[in-house]
């Protein structure tokens, strides 16, 4: 037998081919209508310059942290309310995320990759981690910490910059293609939402008390083809066969099961909740890891989560969920080298990598992929710390001489210009580690370069950290460089122009705002 990653085989239907869901088609329409609805959003606010603020749960974080009611925190607490009487309705029917794991499996699917999913016990409690972390700990730290109370709350709901709180566009394709084919891939066909969603954790606790449920008439035979249709890897004919009704969280109520079984004998009606039931998808994974294993896959996970991805990348920062996903594929990528290394035999997903010690072909190239995305953690990790202690190092400098001159004493400043040098090379350091350049660091390095007076590189740096967006995130960056074009020797006004009006726009920056008004008055 061979060692494998586990997983939960596919239940073997009993009586013939399953027949095709006559529901997932419309389920696809739904999803796609979910996106047209996204496009004109942004459609409405390009054309009228403001809109209705995001439609999106992740918005409900700016209503705990800030006070905002925003759209976005309505809608939660609608879908909220709504779980509580139809189950976990909007995961299947709503969620791009779900779009685009159900569109990945079913390409991965047409070049005959069936993805089966990894199963752990700590794992898959990463979702509700998280959830805690974004909606309750700030409550919770508010209270431990005594922080000062906060903002009175108040209505959100248009905006003049849909984008606002959204990553870059940069992070689209990359979302697509690791918390889409990747995790899709080495996760099964749910991955994301089983390992990192939040927001299916809290749809996943309110679920258990719905009092609409599938269930099941006399008329099942236990054939299994429920199960096997079912992609959220629910047991249904398990579940059914022990409670009369699905009990399991997991159920995004897609109704494919319904749609398939060749007895109709699944339907969606009112049932009294089981709470606390487990479902058979846990209670199957109980053998799948080793304690000590599934200990080494939550640290690992959080390592890379939190130390090595969250926010790097192209200074445009990986969002928070970008990285619980990327940590948890790290966690599974790190135990399948483990065992490759550790093993005589390995099989993942359908495929041998290892057999009586020896590696096959698709194991070596295993062992170089595990091997590359493991040192690319590690260098990840480095490249963090590293910019982490740069711009640290830059702080005291940068502050004394762009924001304290003339509050701070002469000698205060002197000591904190004599420490730019060592900030320099660290930035430096930092940049050299990157596999891209990071503007972030670029502007820093800038920065620097401005205050130990060597102005010729200092212009040029901060030119290669605009390239060509619009303005820089750093303030005072952007009012240096447009310094350095209201220069006589240089005279590029209109470049000046447009770096403080994007200041002014953009950061609300005072500064700016008074050489705008210099630039302005200037004669023509
Ligand atoms: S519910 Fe239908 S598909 Fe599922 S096991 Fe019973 S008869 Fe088969
Ligand atoms: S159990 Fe049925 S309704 Fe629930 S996710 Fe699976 S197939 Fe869809």
């Amino acid at each position: 037998v061979l060692a494998s990653l586990p997983r939960q085989d596919r239940h073997k239907p009993k009586s013939g081919p399953v027949r095709p869901s006559k529901v997932s088609r419309k389920r696809a329409y739904v999803l796609i209508g979910v996106h047209v609805a996204i496009g004109l959003h942004f459609l409405h606010w390009g054309v009228t310059g403001q809109t209705i603020t995001p439609v999106e749960p992740s918005e409900a974080m700016q209503t705990l942290e800030l006070g905002r009611v925003n759209a976005g925190f309505l809608l939660f607490v609608t879908l909220i309310a709504s779980t509580l009487v139809f189950g976990r309705w909007f995961c299947g029917w709503g969620c791009h995320l779900v779009a685009l794991q159900d569109l990945c499996a079913w390409m991965l699917g047409k070049i005959g990759l069936k993805p089966r999913p990894v199963r752990s016990r700590l794992l898959v409690l990463a979702p509700f981690v998280v959830a805690f972390y974004m909606f309750a700990w700030p409550q919770v730290a508010d209270l431990i910490f005594s922080r000062p109370p906060r903002p009175e709350w108040e209505m959100h709901l248009f905006t003049n910059d849909l984008w606002q709180t959204f990553p870059k566009w940069i992070m689209a394709p990359v979302s697509v293609l690791l918390l889409g084919f990747l995790i899709v891939w080495w996760l099964g066909a749910k991955g994301f939402c089983t390992h990192g969603c939040p927001y299916g954790a809290v749809f996943a606790i309110t679920d258990r008390f719905a009092p609409m449920r599938i269930k099941v008439t006399d008329a099942c035979d236990a054939c299994g083809h429920c199960t096997t249709a079912c992609s959220s890897n629910v047991r249904v004919h398990e579940e059914v066969a022990k409670h009369g009704m699905i009990v399991d969280p997991g159920c995004m109520k897609c109704f494919d099961c319904v749609s398939v079984c060749p007895k109709e004998a699944l339907y969606f009606g009112a049932a009294v909740p089981k709470p606390f039931a487990v479902s058979q998808q846990r209670i199957q994974a109980r053998a799948d890891f080793t304690w000590p294993e599934e200990i080494a896959l939550a640290g690992i996970a959080v390592w890379a989560a939190q130390f090595a991805f969250r926010e790097v990348w192209f200074g445009e920062h990986v969002p928070f969920l970008l990285s619980v996903g990327l940590g948890v594929l790290t966690a599974v990528f790190a135990l399948l080298g483990w065992r490759l290394v550790s093993r005589s035999a390995v099989t993942f997903q359908h495929t041998v990598l290892k057999a009586d010690g020896r590696f096959t072909r698709a194991g070596r190239f295993g062992v170089l992929g595990v091997g590359l995305w493991l040192l690319f953690a590690v260098h990840t990790c480095v490249g963090k710390t590293w910019r982490g202690m740069a711009i640290e190092a830059a702080t005291e400098p940068l502050s004394a001489v762009l924001l304290k001159r003339g509050t701070m004493p002469r000698e205060q400043v002197d000591a904190a210009v004599a420490k730019a040098p060592a900030a320099l090379a660290s930035v430096d350091g930092a940049l050299a580690w990157d596999l891209v350049d990071d503007p972030d660091l670029l502007t820093l390095r800038g920065l620097l370069l401005f205050v130990l007076g060597r102005h010729v590189e200092a212009e040029a740096a901060l030119w290669v950290a605009l390239g060509d967006r619009e303005g820089l995130s750093e303030p005072t960056a952007n009012v240096v460089l447009a310094q350095y074009c209201m220069d006589r020797t240089r005279q590029r006004y209109e470049d000046a122009r447009r770096l403080l009006q994007y200041t002014v726009r953009v950061h609300g920056n005072q500064v700016a705002a008074s050489l705008l008004e210099q630039l302005q008055a200037r004669p023509k």
